[in-house]
């Protein structure tokens, strides 16, 4: 099985009907990650895929180690993150019926196939639900905006009075 590790294109042409298993050491770079607030902290990443192809039907399955960061979701510092979710996706050059499942994918038919798609979307659902560059952030100050985490501002610090000087 060959799958260019850059663009994440398979080559129909590599596969055997039934199973396929490979392992690929891809560049993280290339995905596109700017609208999601997403960087890849290491540029490699390895992507185990067991693609079960028959005539009009590809099924990959995979997982994905690598590793990412977001903002904080308190002081908007990287929060690193590893991806956990499991790749899954079934693609179909078969006409889409009523009825079809409509997790399923088109697929030209081509000798090519970009799983891209299904790669991203299990780092975005890796995103943790409130993302933290450590676990006891301190935040930003919501009156001057100070990181708390770095220094102490005037309406910071033990004194709740809420009275702002
Ligand atoms: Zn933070
Ligand atoms: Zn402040």
């Amino acid at each position: 099985m060959f799958l260019d590790p850059e663009g994440l294109v398979l080559d129909i042409s590599s596969l055997t009907t039934g199973s396929n298993t490979g392992q690929f050491e891809i560049d993280c770079r290339n995905i596109g990650w700017e609208l999601e607030d997403l960087e890849p902290v290491s540029e490699k990443g390895i992507l185990r895929l067991d693609v079960n192809y028959r005539e009009k039907n590809l099924i990959c399955r995979g997982k994905l180690e690598a590793v990412f960061s977001t903002s904080c979701a308190r002081c908007l510092a990287p929060a690193v993150f590893p991806v956990s979710e499991d790749i899954f996706a079934h693609y179909s050059s078969e006409p889409v019926e009523e009825g079809d499942d409509p997790s399923i994918r088109a697929f030209s038919g081509g000798r090519q196939l970009c799983i891209l798609d299904a790669v991203r979307e299990a780092v975005i659902l890796s995103v943790p639900g409130k993302p933290l560059c450590r676990e006891d952030c301190r935040g930003l100050c919501h009156v001057c905006g100070a990181n708390l985490n770095e220094e102490t501002c005037a309406h910071s610090g033990p004194a709740e009075s809420g009275i702002v000087r």
